[in-house]
């Protein structure tokens, strides 16, 4: 894989960039150091390749015969394709084959509209389509499958899982939509489809309903602006700060992370209880005091930046009314909370003409205190890449933040 001289791996994938999301730490042990994965559940992951070539197998048979199931095509090749995958633990055949059967029993495609299987799709950077492996490979998508309807312009990208939680990221489907769009420009709508044979179903990746979704060309297209954004957030990025979440339980760099004092941990007895209840008091001691201490420093030597975060030190302000009463009119008002505790004199005389009864407890309320205390804020950019800033429409991005 070409690295650029200062910036992003690529070509960048729904796995880098996810990464990138969930931890940049992690994207840069993974990414960047090339560190080679310490801890690793390779079972899992051989356990998942068998049965990712059992589904491809099994999909384009239905096709070559023109029938929805084949249950004898797949009970004569299960043994193969589960001893295709080198190094696999023998002792799982027999779950193998339970998903392998339930996979037959509830998938739903039409044979004859799929277009491939394990496909591999490339573009550049301009969103031209690109050989895999050619130097201006830019992104990257492996489709577990693809069916074209060309009577309706439509794409049906379909991911299997073999996970047994039901977890998925919306942004996969996504990003394999957009290297379907650029591959495909006749296509004018896309169905979205996570399917999981251990659960005996599909479900679109926007709600847990079996209803798959169709979105169109625009929408998919958005996403596209969300990778060029996390592209120039990652060749940008001084920092690569790691951020501690649930997922590093799962995480292979826990043993070199610069945040491992705070990775959580497994809490199955009551020793580890305690001892987890000791380390949140000392935590959130220890936060008071880095505040402290920072909030000294930036007193004195102005705004510390931290990837996108300034810490600075601001006056605030302490209201001296009825809160709960003002709180109540903003909301029958339709008005934010904060603009109006910030109104000066001039506002607050418009205010009186049209929402007196805000204007009467603003007047009579007294401002006790003005303090000054350290805040951190995000700084505007021209593309936010939080991991919730996905196109509008996709509520189960951060269904496994992990987007
Ligand atoms: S352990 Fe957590 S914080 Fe550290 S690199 Fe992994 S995901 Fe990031």
């Amino acid at each position: 894989m070409p690295t650029l001289p200062s910036g992003p791996t690529l070509p960048l994938s729904y796995s880098s960039i996810s990464n990138y999301l969930g931890c940049p730490e992690k994207y840069k042990h993974q990414y960047v150091e090339r560190l080679k994965n310490i801890v690793i559940d390779v079972d899992d992951i051989s356990f998942g390749s068998a049965c990712h070539v059992g589904f491809a197998d099994y999909d384009r048979h239905l096709k070559k015969i023109g029938r929805k199931r084949s249950l004898r095509y797949l009970k004569s090749r299960m043994a193969h394709w589960f001893a295709s995958v080198p190094g696999i633990d023998g002792s799982r055949y027999d779950e193998f084959r339970g998903v392998m059967l339930q996979f037959a029993r509830y998938h739903p495609f039409n044979p004859q509209e799929m277009h491939d299987a394990e496909q591999l799709l490339t573009i550049t950077k301009e969103g031209k389509p690109c050989a895999p492996g050619s130097p201006e490979s830019f992104m990257i998508g492996h489709l577990d499958r693809l069916d074209i309807i060309p009577e309706r312009k439509l794409a049906r990208i379909v991911d299997y899982k073999t996970n047994r939680s039901g977890q998925a990221n919306t942004l996969q489907l996504l990003i394999y939509a957009v290297l379907v769009a650029f591959h495909y420009p006749e296509i004018k709508w896309f169905e979205l489809i996570f399917e999981f044979p251990r659960l005996g179903g599909i479900r679109s990746p926007y709600s847990r309903h079996y209803v798959p979704v169709s979105k169109s060309r625009d929408v998919v297209l958005r996403t596209w602006d969300l990778v060029l954004a996390v592209f120039d957030k990652i060749s940008q990025d001084p920092e690569f700060v790691p951020r501690v979440s649930t997922a590093c339980q799962t995480c292979p760099y826990i043993p070199i992370c610069s945040a491992r004092p705070y990775v959580p941990v497994q809490v199955d007895t009551e020793p580890s209880a305690k001892e987890i209840g000791r380390s949140i008091l000392i935590l959130e001691n220890r936060q008071k005091v880095y505040r402290e201490a920072l909030s000294r420093y930036v007193d004195r030597h102005g705004p510390v930046q931290v990837n996108d975060r300034q810490f600075s030190i601001e006056g605030v302000q302490h209201f001296s009314g009825d809160v709960n009463h003002l709180l109540a009119l903003c909301k029958a008002h339709k008005i934010s909370p904060q603009k109006v505790l910030t109104v000066d004199s001039t506002q607050l005389k418009s205010l009186m003409k049209r929402e007196r009864d805000i204007a009467e407890i603003l007047s009579s309320a007294v401002v006790v205190s003005v303090q000054s205390r350290m805040t951190h804020k995000k700084i505007d950019s021209e593309h936010d890449t939080s991991a919730d800033e996905i196109p509008s429409g996709v509520d189960g991005v951060k269904e496994n933040q992990t987007l």
